[in-house]
């Protein structure tokens, strides 16, 4: 396998067991565990002119990535606009918001980042075919960047996922099971086929160790977009919550690196019909309970059984965040406000950031020169059939 200098394996979030990773190609050999990848930092050297290099996306950081971009199945993902948003600011009292517009990805979501990463960790494993349950956008990009390495791949999806994802995933020439009902109904027949295919490689949701070391890069590029300040707040819409475990550890990282030393406050935005970290979060509990009848229209947070929220919640906790639901109509309504108030599209899962941040300024969390920043996962025009709908819901 082709890795890069600094990177020193794969350590369990359970048992802290280490492995290389040849060894490691998706869960902890030991416990089943998470597995995280690791750096030597200490001999990286780096200093904020130095952090980013050359590379376009993601790539750009190559020496805090645990493959080099020689080696990279790439669409130059990443590297993403930080969108100012001033009529925004100046409803939620804040000094500055800014949208993290993650819609300009090559398959229009952050779900790219991942999946980058993922594909790349199964070529050098050698693998043929990779294989995921997904609500959808995983879906999408990992058909897509498998056709990009000519890999095979096999994506289970829920009937409820999005017409756009179906259809791109048989235009990438993906494998596609649909399954009648929700997440866990796919992850189900995806455990049973990947049982009998002892060569597919997975790309799920960490199951392979690679999904938010891709999406961590989120964190880097907002920082250096604001000229190495950290911003005070980061509000991000949560389903497994890879993109918040990633970018917790990377501002860590740099703070680690001493380039930085703050973290920001992490807020996991859900929908109510749909909140286990909320949950877990008010109770104090360190493990969420299984959502017993998870409903909303937000397809990528729709995880009633969110594997990682240990992390998740940790996060929350380390960075003195927290968690917030609002209503669907709330999160519909958001979405159309944003379009309507500073034009950013913002997909129907990542206005519950938009919303979460409205009520966490009503309820007064946020200061009057706060830089919040909301992470827009995905293009709102991806679901334009959604958003439509609830204008003709309200007779518009
Ligand atoms: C997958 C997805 C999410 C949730 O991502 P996690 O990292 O699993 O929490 C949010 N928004 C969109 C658009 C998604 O596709
Ligand atoms: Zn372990």
């Amino acid at each position: 396998m082709e890795t890069t200098a600094a990177f020193a394996g794969l350590t369990c979030t359970d048992c802290d067991g280490t492995f290389s990773a040849a060894e490691a190609p998706g869960r902890c050999p030991d416990c089943g565990g998470i597995l995280d990848p690791e750096y030597d930092y200490d001999a990286l050297e780096l200093t904020r002119e130095t952090f980013g290099g050359n590379a376009p996306g993601v790539w750009r950081y190559e020496s805090l990535l645990p493959f080099p971009r020689s080696v990279a199945v790439t669409m130059d993902e990443g590297e993403t606009p930080l969108v100012e948003a001033p009529n925004l600011a100046d409803e939620l009292g804040v000094g500055r918001v800014l949208i993290k517009d993650e819609g300009r990805n090559p398959t229009g979501t952050f779900k790219d980042r991942g999946q980058a990463l993922a594909v790349t960790a199964a070529v050098q494993h050698g693998a043929t075919d990779v294989a995921l349950a997904t609500a959808g956008n995983a879906g999408q990009a990992a058909s897509a960047y498998a056709a990009r390495a000519g890999l095979d791949s096999h994506v289970f999806v829920p009937s409820r996922a999005s017409f756009i994802n179906k259809a791109m995933i048989n235009v990438h020439g993906g494998d596609m099971t649909v399954v009648e009902g929700r997440i866990g109904d796919a992850g189900a027949a995806y455990e049973d086929a990947i049982a009998e295919h002892d060569d597919w490689h997975s790309v799920k949701t960490f199951v392979t160790p690679y999904r938010h070391e891709g999406k961590k890069t989120m964190l880097y590029e907002t920082v250096e977009q604001l000229d190495w300040t950290v911003p005070d707040h980061v509000v991000y819409p949560t389903g497994g919550g890879v993109g918040l475990v990633g970018m917790h550890k990377a501002a860590t990282e740099l703070r680690t690196l001493g380039l930085t030393d703050e973290l920001p406050a992490m807020w996991a935005a859900q929908s109510e019909g749909c909140a286990p970290i909320v949950e877990a979060f008010e109770d104090g509990k360190s493990v969420h309970d299984a959502w017993e009848t998870p409903d909303t229209i937000c397809g990528g947070i729709e995880i009633p059984d969110p594997g990682a929220s240990p992390l998740i919640l940790d996060a929350l906790r380390e960075s003195d965040g927290g968690a917030v639901a609002t209503s669907d109509e709330e999160i519909l309504d958001s979405a159309v406000t944003v379009a309507q108030h500073e034009g950013i599209e913002m997909g129907v899962t990542c206005s519950a950031a938009a919303s979460g941040a409205w009520a966490l300024a009503e309820d007064g969390t946020f200061g009057e020169d706060d830089t919040v920043v909301l992470l827009n996962t995905g293009a709102g025009n991806k679901d334009a059939d959604v958003i439509r709908s609830h204008l003709m819901s309200k007779g518009i």
